[in-house]
């Protein structure tokens, strides 16, 4: 039986902690496009080259090469069980490019697992989150405070919030998420692959959910 499980989720749902989990429960790899794509600049292969230069010039890596480099990478033989597809597809044109690889790969449907939170829980767990100046360590005012306020516990560097972390950034990425995914959704509903977990609550919980969905899958 394999299992290949595609995680959605907008950002701060906590699905790299999910994969994390899974991964290590499952024994299933990981595979993100966007750590696909560095290392791909990594190895200096020509793919890897043209990739570099894309991404440079700030646009996106086009369909076709993700494809190729997701099928390299899945015709490893750790893959030969499944594996966790992490950031792709993100449009229904990509899935539906991935449906007919996984078909030309023989390979069974995937389970899309999809980690849905409120835009609170997004805020609250993003806009507390705080970077030391000095050593780049994270800290969260809620669940991973520092021993001295505004002050990193290593280095007593300050600790900043990066842009991207502020409040009303958080929420405006957390909409254009939705309203971009919303088609994806769509899509994977309708082929009746995809099942929702409530990711709201700590990660234990949200573990429990997931197995659940596994085995009823
Ligand atoms: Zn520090």
């Amino acid at each position: 039986m394999t299992h290949i499980i595609i995680l959605m989720g907008p950002p701060g749902a906590g699905k790299g902690s999910v994969a994390q989990k899974l991964s290590a429960e499952k024994k299933l790899p990981h595979i993100s496009t966007g750590s696909l794509l560095r290392e791909e600049i990594a190895k200096g292969s020509e793919l890897g080259e043209k990739v570099e230069s894309i991404m440079q010039s700030g646009q996106l890596v086009d369909d076709a090469t993700v494809i190729a480099l997701l099928k390299e990478r899945i015709s490893q033989d750790d893959c030969k069980n499944g594996f966790i597809l992490d950031g792709f597809p993100r449009t229904p044109p990509q899935a539906e490019a991935l449906e007919l690889m996984f078909h030309e790969m023989r390979k069974s449907d995937p389970l899309v697992l999809y980690i849905q939170v409120n835009e609170e829980t997004v805020v609250k767990r993003i806009s507390g989150r705080k970077e030391c100046s000095g050593c780049g360590k994270i800290y969260h005012d809620s669940t991973m405070p520092p021993k001295k306020q505004g002050v990193c516990d290593d280095c007593e560097k300050p600790l900043i919030q990066r842009h991207d972390d502020i409040e009303s950034v958080v929420r405006e990425r957390f909409s254009v998420y939705q309203q971009k995914t919303a088609p994806l959704i769509a899509h994977y509903e309708q082929k009746g692959l995809l099942r929702s977990v409530n990711g709201n609550p700590m990660l234990p919980e949200v573990m429990d959910q997931v197995f659940k969905v596994l085995e009823q899958f």
